[in-house]
């Protein structure tokens, strides 16, 4: 059904995803001129409560790539604009969506998040992959608070003599997909994150090295400031560049973009 507003269709699975998602319907001068696809990989089982339809799982199917499924997937549902507020760290997406709005000849933007600025007293050291922090917390570290995502647990496995305190979205709902490592345990927690109650957890679970990936954003930095305050190492994964096209810096900078599109 053509409704005669502007269809975008935004890639979410972040707080960037809601917050975008909120902002463009609560915007005053165009926010009743647009109707949002909200589309997740499906990773977990969360769906955000937005002003959107939600649609779930990737675009490719047996016979037909990711790229080839997203313009499949612009087309028809005749999306005007794509907006890309991905995790940092989800590449292939990012790359996915440029390629396939360019071929269907649409805009797209990406929403890159603000790079954390470090605490003065932070010990930190930046890798550049998870074999590499792997490595480093094998040789030097003793409790870990490991905040990298369940697809790369792999790379710590084998490792012997350290704790891994593992913080997941949700727990792995079939024993297959536990994490295969020596000496673990699994918590939960969704962010955003306060302070208060990631340097408590960092105190009572006695961690003495916190590796994550250098997502930036507000939503986790509260972890990033909490092991600077208990003396915690932090081991950072460096962060992918953004796509080639066009890039904001935020959620403001996009209504920007979007109101100049639309
Ligand atoms: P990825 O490696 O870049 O993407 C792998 C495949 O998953 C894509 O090719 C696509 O499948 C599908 N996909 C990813 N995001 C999608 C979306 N929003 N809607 C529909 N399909 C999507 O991504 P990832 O690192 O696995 O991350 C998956 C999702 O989790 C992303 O939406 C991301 O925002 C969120 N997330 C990721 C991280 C992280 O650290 N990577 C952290 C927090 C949240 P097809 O090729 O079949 O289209």
């Amino acid at each position: 059904m053509n409704t005669g507003k502007t269809k975008i269709l935004v890639l979410g699975g972040t707080t960037e995803g809601i917050k975008i998602t909120q902002a463009i319907t609560n915007a005053k001068n165009f926010g009743q001129k647009v109707e949002i696809i909200y589309s997740l990989a499906g990773r977990t089982n969360n769906v955000p409560n937005v002003s959107a339809k939600i649609r779930v799982g990737g675009f490719s199917s047996e016979n037909i790539n990711g790229v080839d499924g997203l313009v499949k997937f612009l087309t028809e549902e005749r999306i005007n604009l794509v907006i890309d507020a991905t995790h940092p760290f989800a590449e292939q997406i990012s790359i996915n969506a440029m390629t396939a709005a360019n071929n269907a000849n649409i805009p797209a933007l990406r929403i890159e998040r603000q790079t954390w600025q470090m605490p003065e007293r932070a010990d930190v050291l930046y890798v550049p992959d998870m074999v590499e922090a792997a490595s480093v917390v094998a040789r030097t570290a003793r409790r870990v608070l490991l905040t990298v995502g369940t697809k790369e647990l792999g790379a710590f496995a084998g490792i012997a003599k350290v704790h891994f305190v593992i913080r997941m979205i949700e727990k792995p709902d079939i024993p297959d997909a536990m994490p295969q490592l020596d000496d673990f345990e699994i918590i939960t927690g969704r962010p955003p994150f306060n302070l208060a109650d990631e340097e408590s957890l960092m105190r009572d679970m006695d961690i003495d090295v916190l590796v994550s990936k250098a997502s930036g954003g507000d939503a986790t930095f509260a972890k990033i400031q909490a092991a600077a305050n208990v003396g915690a190492r932090i081991i950072l994964i460096r962060r992918p560049p953004p796509p080639d096209g066009d890039v904001v810096w935020g959620i403001e900078p996009a209504l920007k973009w979007l109101e100049e599109k639309l």
